[in-house]
């Protein structure tokens, strides 16, 4: 079954094209000081790495602003400046020369600033997220925060530089209800064909916020709906670039890459699980091979269970098997299950 894309229109930050037919990125978010420059190209080059398309720091002062140049001749991917309640450190960034910035409709909140920064955003011909987010909603201004105040908030601000004509937008709604944020971005794509940057915000931990995430993206997405994605995670943020590709896998979006699948373990699990499918999942995060991969408990059952998998492992207390599609390639020794899969994946052969 394919997924059926909702249209949204195309902008684009850099060279990364975003909404129209443009496949679905992962983006995600630095979380080092953004003052400190080695620090922050070092992460973004690791972002990278990890497969993020996009990234966003935040320049919660204009000392950051005025580091903008610098830290984008140090790093490749698209850059986004993460703006909250001072209009002039957007324009300063603007200014700097910053690829895109994101500006929260809770708290910039005067027409005329926020004018100005659409007049410089389409002088510059910078694509600006409007991100609205529960947590910082006008709550003087709107006394219940669900669904439609994200959208009212998120609406005032589209407008304001639609009378600018200016319309090179992404949009996003969030909320840490997931629910409301569904609400949110259904009702909002009845509305505007801006492309929409999905994600649960203040999700949670590495675990809890992985699941929230999944299930509200993963049904936004089965809509059609998110055009760029973020895992908003309380850990490193390499994390979420590897979760954000992992809901895009697991809905047949993202088609590259390594599966791993494994058994739930049971009483006649005869090797360590969790830690083999653990290192094999690591291993190989690299590969950018279409492959499914099963690491099951026991030989009796494993192959049979897996007959889906392109290889697999499983083994006993005594010995261990490789299987292609359930079926026996070779015995191996149980200390070189991890070596043998590794090898047969071609990770030692560069093949990132
Ligand atoms: Fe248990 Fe074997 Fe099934 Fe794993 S594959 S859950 S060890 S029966």
């Amino acid at each position: 079954m394919k997924i059926k894309r909702h249209k949204t229109r195309r902008v684009k930050i850099k060279n990364l094209a975003i909404g129209g037919n443009a496949p679905i990125i992962v983006e995600s978010m630095t979380n080092v000081d953004v003052h400190s420059v080695p620090k922050i190209a070092r992460q973004i080059n690791q972002l990278e790495e990890a497969g993020c398309k996009l990234v966003r720091i935040s320049l919660p002062d204009i000392k950051s602003a005025r580091l903008v140049s610098i830290i984008q001749s140090k790093i490749k991917i698209p850059l986004m400046g993460d703006i909250h309640f001072d209009y002039q450190i957007a324009l300063e960034a603007i200014d700097r020369g910053i690829n895109s910035i994101r500006l929260n409709p809770g708290n910039i909140r005067q027409k005329d600033k926020i004018k100005l920064i659409a007049t410089k955003a389409k002088e510059k011909n910078i694509t600006v997220r409007i991100g609205a987010n529960v947590g910082s909603i006008n709550r003087t201004k709107y006394k219940k925060i669900n669904a439609d105040t994200l959208l009212k908030s998120v609406m005032e601000h589209i407008s304001l530089f639609e009378k600018e004509k200016y319309y090179n937008l992404i949009v996003s709604l969030k909320s840490s209800d997931v629910l409301a944020t569904i609400e949110a971005y259904q009702k909002f794509s009845k509305m505007r064909d801006y492309p929409l940057h999905i994600g649960i915000t203040e999700a949670g931990t590495k675990f809890s916020g992985a699941i929230k995430s999944s299930v509200g993206m993963g049904i936004l997405l089965y809509q059609g709906l998110g055009d760029t994605i973020r895992v908003s995670l309380a850990c490193d943020p390499v994390a979420e670039v590897y979760a954000g590709y992992k809901i895009l896998q697991s809905l047949g979006i993202y088609k590259q890459g390594v599966d791993v699948i494994a058994c739930p373990t049971c009483g006649r699990t005869g090797i360590d699980v969790e830690k083999i499918a653990n290192i094999i999942e690591q291993k190989t995060r690299g590969i950018r091979k279409n492959i499914k991969v099963a690491v099951m408990g026991c030989i009796v059952n494993g192959p049979g269970e897996a007959k889906e998998a392109d290889i697999g492992v499983a083994g006993s207390q005594k010995e261990a098997i490789l299987f292609k599609k359930g079926k026996l390639v070779k015995k191996i020794k149980r200390d070189k299950i991890i070596s043998e899969l590794l090898s047969y994946l071609g990770s030692d052969l560069n093949t990132k």
